[in-house]
């Protein structure tokens, strides 16, 4: 069974903006709460703060995962897509099917 690189790109990419959109909303509310709310007086900021800063820190890698599926995209362009960037070997087919932005196989260090 093999996928199409383009189209698991584009299924990670729809997927990854939708988690993305899910996390601004999340992260929206709980900076509103933040702003108004002192009813939680037992943690008057711990959780607001963790959950602020979880957020942000998912938000941060989705973004990241999305400018990888452009780079992904634009070595597709160019084929060098499925070529290790360190060794220069085809990256295995089961590893871009697992991973469709992977740059190196699996005995290189990802960078
Ligand atoms: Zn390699």
């Amino acid at each position: 069974m093999s996928t199409d690189p383009a189209e698991a790109l584009a299924t990670d990419e729809a997927l990854t903006r939708e988690r993305l959109a899910g996390l601004r909303r999340e992260h929206e509310q709980i900076v509103d709460s933040a702003d108004g709310a002192t009813d939680d007086e037992h943690d008057p900021e711990g959780t607001t703060a963790y959950d602020r800063a979880r957020t942000a820190a998912l938000i941060e890698a989705a973004s990241t995962h999305l400018a990888e599926i452009a780079a992904a995209r634009a070595r597709l362009e160019t084929g060098a897509y499925g070529t290790c960037e360190v060794c220069g070997k085809p990256i295995p087919a089961e590893r871009l099917e697992a991973r469709p932005t992977a740059r190196t196989c699996v005995g290189c260090p990802a960078r």
